[in-house]
């Protein structure tokens, strides 16, 4: 599930413009019969482009509006699957558990069932709102200053409890680097600052799992 993209381009020029999918023209743009980019350009003979390139000319003005067409259409599509879930649950109150109507649970064996939601799931949550933001790479600093507001914003207990789910042999820092590697996005080191490749060998430090240990005694200084 990812936002369409539609080309076109003006008959006469080379660079091959988005079609306008903001300003509540995401369906001419979309089909196809739009006379307008992204970028504001009106075009005066647009011609569809079914299928861009990779070397092709894209507008780059086009190309920096983009993020703002995703996270549009991503709020569009969240806001419709809520509606449908509200329609559901309206439509069958007998699935729906709120605490009033919620059956105790028999007592367990264990006092300290499993949770549904781990704090692991919010971190989760949290760096796919924060990756929507950006296309191929999430700057590190941005990813460790998301990561650390996180854990800030948890109680001690919850601390703990996300400590225990990232295991003694990790960190949030590292957790959260192989989970946007998962999702096919890589971590950049793209700070404009004077310490800044100090800051990315402690970011790398941080980030990667640590040697082990039994190497240790090998090393040769
Ligand atoms: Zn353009």
């Amino acid at each position: 599930m990812e936002p369409p993209h539609s080309y076109l381009r003006d008959r006469s020029e080379a660079v091959i413009h988005h079609a306008d999918y903001l300003n509540g023209r995401t369906d001419r743009a979309l089909h196809g019969v739009d006379d307008r980019a992204l970028c504001g350009a009106a075009l005066h003979d647009p011609t569809p482009v079914p299928q861009v390139d990779v070397a092709e000319a894209l507008c780059p003005d086009c190309e920096a509006r983009l993020t703002a067409y995703h996270l549009e259409w991503w709020r569009a599509k969240a806001l419709a699957l809520t509606a449908e879930l509200e329609a559901l649950r309206a439509k069958h109150p007998e699935l729906v558990e709120t605490p009033d109507t919620a059956v105790a649970p028999a007592p367990a064996a264990e006092e300290q069932t499993e949770p549904a939601a781990t704090i692991l799931d919010g971190a989760r949550r949290e760096l796919a709102e924060l990756l929507l933001q950006f296309e191929g790479a999430v700057p590190f600093y941005r990813l460790k200053n998301a990561m650390q507001d996180f854990s800030d914003r948890l109680s001690d207990d919850d601390r703990l409890r996300l400590a225990q789910e990232i295991g003694p042999d990790s960190s949030l820092i590292r957790w959260a680097t192989a989970e946007v590697e998962r999702r096919g996005l890589s971590v950049a080191n793209n700070r404009v600052q004077k310490n800044e490749v100090m800051m990315w060998q402690e970011w790398l430090q941080e980030s990667q799992p640590a040697p082990k240990p039994k190497r240790r005694f090998g090393r040769s200084r």
